[in-house]
């Protein structure tokens, strides 16, 4: 069995680290007080190995990208022999086959009416063409005035000023840039019949208004992996129906396999109007996202007029590496079997995250598929909690009140077992040092 204590200790920084350091700027950190980060020279399924030699397992898969494990030898080919062909070139005018052969997966891959596919590089500008083409298919309808959407507390859909719109307004950037962001309608999700009547009640008041309802389906990720079900899901797709709403199911989080089926929405019997997808889509390798609509949808763009086309194309849209590298990642769900190594994960997370329900401050373990989430009442200090954690050996990156697990589909009984050994014993050694002194941390 892999102890947690096998690495070396830490060595001096590389010199492009301490360097660099003075004019990269980090995401999400208070620069002023930011600790140096890991300097990382490779990675292998799913290992991160530290300049210094230490050796991470990691937990979270690069922000849930990496599903296949990194450096998989399938896409790693596909990618190169891509690189040697065509590196890039622009989508406007021109075809490319990777792309084009994607887009038709794609379409396979989802639900009948889900067959168009708009290619962009990051989840963020998936979910604003997502909303724009809810948005311009009024327009081009002659309904001038369904500019709003409808979203959730806990949701989280991208960084840009459209999506920051729509995130949670509390733990997202709503006050922050109040002013600046569009007003649309941010509501609990209608999770039980006393909470639909009054979200029956707020979309009757706002209907004429509203272009579409967004929701991340089954789990909201970056908002703090909070689950929901297929009959609050089916509650949204009847409401929309209802009024002519466009449903967006942001799949980016949830998507490739990460909640034990392929897409999220599967496990529901729920289908959206468009789903968006990045994250995963390349597993990991390389920017790609991808907004797939609805034929209706679609059909509000064809007409006579110039005027009436989607008007949105990124500079590298569908990128001939991203597109091979999604092909490739697509092949791994085929052959290999990925499904089944997420229910593997599920039940593994079950077991040996249950021992955490009795660490003082836990109030919730919850699993879906490959999620395994520890949250607590309250974290004192989340860094000081991540740096026990790579001293244990593992990458685990606590965020708000939560801890969580979203490993690769590929990682192996003994790694997923050590990281939630891990996890367990980071939180008992952070409430045992709660409890003495602050001085400590
Ligand atoms: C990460 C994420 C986004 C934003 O994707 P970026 O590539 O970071 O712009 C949007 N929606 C969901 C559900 C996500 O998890």
């Amino acid at each position: 069995m892999t102890t947690p204590t096998a690495t070396p200790s830490p060595a001096a920084p590389p010199a492009w680290l301490t360097t660099g350091w003075n004019h990269v700027w980090l995401p999400y950190a208070q620069m002023q007080t930011a600790p140096l980060p890991l300097p990382v020279v490779r990675t292998t399924g799913s290992e991160i190995h530290l300049a210094d030699g230490r050796v991470l397992i990691d937990g979270i898969a690069s922000w849930w990208t990496a599903c296949h494990g990194y450096n998989h030898p399938h896409i790693i080919q596909s990618v190169a022999a891509q690189l040697e062909a065509m590196p890039h070139i622009m989508f406007g005018g021109l075809a490319h086959e990777p792309a084009y052969r994607l887009a038709t997966r794609l379409a396979a891959l989802l639900p009948d009416p889900l067959d168009r596919v708009f290619f962009t590089d990051s989840g963020s500008v998936a979910v604003e063409v997502a909303m724009k083409i809810a948005v311009q298919s009024r327009l081009n309808r002659g309904q001038p005035n369904r500019t709003k959407f409808l979203a959730f507390h806990g949701g989280y859909h991208g960084d840009t000023f459209a999506t920051m719109a729509i995130c949670d307004p509390e733990e997202g950037m709503h006050s922050l840039f109040a002013g600046m962001l569009p007003p649309h309608i941010i509501a609990p999700l209608p999770r039980d019949p006393t909470s639909r009547a009054t979200f029956d009640d707020l979309v009757e008041r706002h209907h004429h208004e509203l272009a579409g309802i967004i929701v991340e389906p089954l789990v909201q990720g970056a908002g703090g992996m909070i689950f929901n079900d297929a009959a609050t899901l089916r509650h949204l797709r009847t409401t929309a129906d209802h009024y002519g709403l466009t449903l967006i199911f942001d799949e980016i989080f949830t998507g490739f396999g990460r909640t034990g089926t392929m897409f999220a929405h599967q496990q529901t019997g729920v289908t959206p109007d468009i789903v968006t997808l990045s994250k995963a889509l390349t597993g990991g390798t390389s920017p790609l996202a991808a907004t797939i609509v609805s034929r209706d949808l679609y059909d509000a763009f064809l007409s006579d007029s110039p005027a009436h086309a989607l008007m949105h194309g990124p500079t590298f849209m569908a990128n001939p590496l991203g597109c091979a590298a999604a092909n490739a990642a697509l092949d791994l769900f085929e052959t290999q079997p990925r499904l089944a190594q997420a229910a593997t994960i599920a039940a593994t997370l079950r077991t040996e995250l249950a021992p955490c329900r009795a660490i003082p401050g836990v109030s919730d373990v919850r699993v879906m598929g490959a999620i395994g989430v520890v949250e607590l009442d309250h974290i004192e200090n989340p860094a000081a909690l991540r740096q026990d954690f790579i001293e244990l050996g593992v990458w685990v990156r606590p965020f708000r009140n939560i801890v969580y697990l979203t490993p690769a589909l590929t990682i192996s009984d003994e790694q997923l077992r050590l990281l939630c050994r891990v996890v367990g014993e980071g939180l008992r050694k952070r409430s045992f040092l709660k409890k003495r002194t602050k001085k400590l941390l």
